[in-house]
């Protein structure tokens, strides 16, 4: 019988890193995969339809809201933000591991609905650091970046919530940490070596 995929929720604040640590993380292994999201935010420079994300208009989100297509989805920076749920649910049948890179309400709702989830919060080194990130990002206006550093603020209050924490100081440590917690999590589930 193959193995048993899974779920992990990896959350960050706007600007630690997040997506940058799952491109090493799909480098180092075969087994991952990202889940795709749905989105009403405009797509910045670079920003590929059906790659980074679906953007979509409000009435069809919420006309997706409705069908309960969604696994979960949240209102981030006056946008809507959600996960298609049948690409990931089908990804973890495969025995794939399946990444959904969400803020922290998804978050907290991916946890409730499925309970065998990883959760991993991935944390800013400190604020500073978060903050010349987005600026150098050059992707937000300033009004925009103080929203977000206030979102991010909320977002390390409840770290606690989630099952790991890991501090992206280094990006190779990062992603070495979350590889350890990918192959024991593995482990546990599938209960083989
Ligand atoms: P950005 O606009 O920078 O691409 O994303 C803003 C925030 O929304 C980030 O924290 C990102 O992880 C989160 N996000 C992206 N896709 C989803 C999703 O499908 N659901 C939820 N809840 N958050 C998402």
């Amino acid at each position: 019988m193959g193995n048993k995929g899974m779920i992990v929720i990896l959350s960050a604040p706007s600007g630690c890193g997040k997506d940058t640590v799952f491109k090493e993380i799909a480098k180092r292994r075969d087994d991952v995969c990202e889940s795709v999201s749905a989105t009403t935010r405009a797509p910045r420079e670079g920003e590929i339809n059906g790659i980074n994300y679906y953007f979509i208009s409000k009435s069809e989100f919420e006309r997706k809201i409705e069908n309960n297509e969604f696994l979960e989805y949240a209102n981030y920076a006056d946008c809507y933000y959600g996960t298609p749920a049948a690409p990931a649910l089908a990804n973890v049948e495969a025995g794939k591991i399946c990444f959904l890179i969400i803020e922290r309400k998804g978050a907290q709702k991916v946890m409730k609905r499925c309970p065998d989830a990883v959760s991993i919060f991935l944390m800013p080194p400190d604020m500073k650091t978060l903050e010349q990130r987005l600026k150098k990002r050059n992707t937000e206006s300033d009004d925009a970046i103080l929203n977000r550093m206030k979102i991010a603020r909320e977002e390390i209050k409840s770290s606690g919530e989630f099952d790991y924490i890991v501090v992206n100081n280094e990006l190779e440590k990062a992603v070495d940490e979350i590889n350890e917690i990918l192959t024991s999590e593995l482990k546990k589930r599938n209960n083989s070596l």
